[in-house]
């Protein structure tokens, strides 16, 4: 679908708030002096608006649940085993699937900026960007885990990633319990964004 220009008309002068009149100053700029088409633009928002996102990670979780060599070979070469489901591109050129078990649960972050999997996550949360999370991540994992209201049991080993623009990690949630009737689509609706982070489980069958 075209996307048009609209937004033109949308707001009054005035009605930017700062954020969106530097973006509207930078894209004219960008666009004026011949870097950028317009349409190109359009087209990139609108990949990581519909097309690129947390569902494409899912699909890869809710094969490997059903499928115990899909998930070797993701767990051997997450790359390659990502680009099977047609999924790949800029920010998932070298990704790192780390397993949840019972006993080792992992957490992903980027110390140093926002480095994240992009193709089967999308954009990342305002709080993988903030400095408190970067931070406190790994030195405390438990408490930020406490924070988002996953309380670990004590026996379970946490396990630290840092990302970085070369090497992207995601965690391979576990599969609730119960839901062995389910196919895979019904698995991938369970798998939420923030359980591929580590921030959270995988939601049990609804
Ligand atoms: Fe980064």
């Amino acid at each position: 679908m075209a996307h048009e220009h609209h937004h033109e008309h949308d707001h009054a002068h005035g009605e930017l708030s700062p954020i969106e009149a530097r973006v509207r100053a930078l894209e004219s700029i960008l666009v004026q002096k011949g870097y950028v088409e317009p349409a190109a633009l359009d087209a990139l928002v609108e990949m990581y608006e519909t097309r690129v996102g947390p569902h494409n990670g899912a699909r890869v979780v809710a094969r490997a649940w059903i499928d115990p060599a899909y998930r070797a070979r993701l767990l051997a070469d997450a790359t390659a085993a990502i680009a099977e489901l047609d999924i790949g591109g800029r920010g998932g050129e070298h990704m790192v699937v780390v397993e949840n078990t019972p006993e080792a649960h992992n957490l992903v972050v980027c110390t140093l900026c926002s480095c994240y999997p992009w193709p089967v996550l999308g954009l990342p949360p305002v709080w993988y960007k903030a400095p408190p999370y970067r931070a406190r991540a790994v030195i405390d994992p438990r408490g930020v885990l406490a924070e988002f209201g996953l309380i670990l049991p004590g026996t379970t080993r946490i396990t630290v990633w840092d990302s970085t623009a070369e090497l992207r990690y995601m965690v391979l949630p576990m599969r609730p319990a119960g839901t062995d009737g389910l196919d895979e689509a019904a698995l991938a609706s369970l798998v939420t964004r923030d359980a591929m982070i580590g921030t959270g489980l995988a939601r049990a069958r609804p």
